[in-house]
């Protein structure tokens, strides 16, 4: 037999590596702009369009490199930053691995241009996928332009890939966020489309935020700090009243780089226990510095996950240091560690981010008023057509459903209910019996359920939802909630939900559908951005259909409160009315039977 075992051409293994170092743009911005800070740069200036599919730009005054070293860096394991196995447990620098510049120059177009300060001249090089064009003298300011056109120009797969240009702008913003608030001490910008996302001056780790989150952040931040043989802490936790319903807000850095830990997140949390409600979220920023013997970043080159030696005691210190920032705002005036789970801390009190909004249905409006059928009970035969164009995967469970499950009630036995008698347990359960036992009804998934049908229904139908006029609203938001709220801006005015576009990250929102009384307008945007996010993640299902099922998940937080029996009665019949009464737009069940035989069992 002959031999049959070849080496990969660079080129090829290059590309193989770039697949697990550059999976999107945003991928690109954190290797280049990394880079620029490992090189001591104090200005980056980083330069994007559309969404970085065909212009990423990087330009930093670091210390630029040589000629030699230029056409080095583009080898795959060429790096100045480690000499030997040993090195990686003194990681200071942000790369080390050698692998970035030689995959991005195997998936699009790159020309660098470099000057060392001591040069006269400096070189520009460049290279189109992974072949190189030419390398020539130029004279350009001391540092480093990288410039990276066409990412995946010759991956087709990989560039199918790629969201939508809001959807890979804000992984970009994201991944640009997660290095200036590492840096405060280096100016940056980022520029898309030739305006300006953001510009951000050299300053302390204070200001940063604020430049980067907006003024208002300022009175929220309370300084934390704590000094233990183990891990220095500092930073800032977010007051407890200012907790909010998007997660996003939520940063740990250790040695200057970001890092997820959701183990760490943990005993934040639980240092906000009873202060916040469960379903929202603290803003924190906090820095770890540990000898870098003790923490393992030589993991997968993109995660972000770090591996600490002593991690329980580290949760131990988190915690602690949270509770005593706490203590010293306003809000906790007093807490005793030393009796930690004895002393009661006040639970605090802000009515209005708990207050329960108005039911979301509008009893005057029927979205199947083709009249009633025999049995009193709305018919809806004849939309069913339009209905399933929009509504053809209404939850992953459903399809797994058997038949016998699916349609847990007949009409005939939801009619028995009429006169029938609701108990409604903890704000969220209505339990009334029916013939084959006890029907248990989730309140808030039967919410959600109606409404998303009525959004729904109206759509396929052209009828246009009622709007409630609102004193219009303006709303400061992030920039990547900014352009999530822009992109789905045409969904939601389909939807009720009229909102203009002021500029610089504020919006206006001018009206909204007439079953939604959410007094709390930013709880609701809020609410709604974060709702879309995960469903947007969960792939598939048309944009007005993700968006309805977010805005109807959204507004149901708020029919979470104690009912009359008139409104339960409204609530069971319009829940049997819908196409699926069975299943949340993200299948869970709404109503449950508990079996009279599941009974007499309970109670032998
Ligand atoms: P790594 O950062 O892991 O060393 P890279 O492929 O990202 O690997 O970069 C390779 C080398 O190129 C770096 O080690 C550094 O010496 C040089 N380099 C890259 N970007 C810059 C820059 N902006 N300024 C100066 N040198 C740079
Ligand atoms: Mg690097």
């Amino acid at each position: 037999m002959s031999d049959i075992i070849q080496l990969l051409p660079d080129s090829v293994a290059n590309q193989i590596a770039a697949g697990e170092v550059i999976q999107r743009p945003a991928s690109v911005i954190k290797e280049l702009v990394e880079n620029a800070v490992d090189a001591g740069a104090d200005e980056i200036q980083v330069v994007v369009k559309d969404a970085g599919r065909t212009l990423i730009q990087v330009m930093d005054n670091g210390i630029g490199m040589s000629d030699t070293d230029a056409r080095l860096s583009f080898e795959r394991h060429a790096t100045s930053k480690i000499r030997n196995a040993n090195d990686l447990f003194e990681i200071r620098t942000k790369g080390f691995r050698g692998e970035a510049l030689a995959s991005i120059a195997a998936i699009a177009q790159v020309t660098l241009r470099t000057r060392q300060s001591d040069e006269e001249l400096g070189t520009e090089i460049s290279i189109n996928g992974s072949e190189l064009e030419y390398q020539r003298g130029v004279s350009c300011p001391t540092g480093t332009i990288f410039t990276v056109k066409n990412l995946f120009f010759n991956v087709p797969a990989r560039r199918k890939f790629l969201k939508s240009n809001s959807t890979e702008l804000r992984h970009i913003i994201n991944e640009f966020q997660h290095i200036v608030l590492s840096h405060p001490e280096i100016g940056f910008s980022l520029n898309h489309n030739d305006s300006d996302l953001y510009r951000l001056p050299a300053g302390n780790l204070r200001q940063r935020i604020i430049h980067v989150f907006g003024k208002q952040i300022n009175t929220n931040l309370n300084n934390l700090k704590s000094e233990t043989s183990i891990v220095n802490l500092t930073g800032f936790i977010g007051k407890p009243e200012n907790a909010r319903k998007t997660s996003g807000e939520q940063y740990f850095f250790v040695n200057r780089r970001y890092m997820r830990h959701p183990y760490f997140h943990r005993a934040v949390m639980k240092a906000f226990e009873r202060l916040i409600s469960e379903d929202t979220y603290p803003s924190y920023f906090i820095y770890f510095d540990a000898d870098p013997h003790s923490i393992d970043v030589n993991i997968h080159p993109t995660k972000t996950e770090i591996k600490f030696e002593n991690e329980q005691a580290i949760f131990q210190i988190i915690q602690a240091a949270v509770r005593e920032a706490l203590g010293k705002s306003s809000v906790v005036p007093s807490i005793d560690f030393e009796t930690e789970g004895v002393v009661d801390i006040p639970v605090l009190r802000k009515d209005s981010s708990f207050q329960a909004p108005e039911i979301p249905t509008n009893p005057d409006y029927n979205p199947f008023d083709a009249g009633p059928s025999p049995g009193g009970y709305p018919r809806k035969k004849e939309v069913l057509y339009d209905w399933e164009k929009l509504y053809n995967d209404p939850g992953p469970t459903r399809t797994e459903t058997p038949e016998e499950e699916q349609r847990l009630f007949t009409e005939e036995e939801v009619n028995t209910q009429k006169a029938a008698e609701f108990i409604q347990l903890g704000k969220r359960y209505i339990i009334t019996p029916v013939k084959s036992g006890l029907m248990i009804v989730d309140q808030k998934l039967a919410f959600e359920r109606i409404l998303f049908e009525q959004f729904i229904f109206s759509i396929a139908h052209n009828r246009g939802i009622a709007q409630r006029e609102l004193y219009p609203s303006k709303l400061d938001l992030e920039p990547s909630d900014y352009l999530m709220l822009l992109e789905i801006k045409d969904e939601l005015a389909m939807l009720g939900i009229d909102i203009g576009d002021l500029g610089t990250n504020t919006v206006v929102i001018n009206s909204c559908p007439a079953g939604i009384e959410s007094t709390d307008l930013r709880e609701l945007v809020e609410s709604l951005l974060e709702e879309y996010k995960q469903t947007e993640q969960k792939v598939g299902g048309s944009a007005i259909k993700n968006v309805a099922a977010s805005l109807a998940r959204a507004a149901s937080a708020g029919s979470l409160r104690i009912l009359q029996h008139s409104e339960m009665q409204q609530l069971i019949d319009e829940l049997f009315a819908c196409e699926n009464p069975n299943y949340s737009c993200d299948g869970k069940k709404i109503t449950t039977i508990l079996k009279q035989g599941e009974l007499e069992q309970y109670l032998k």
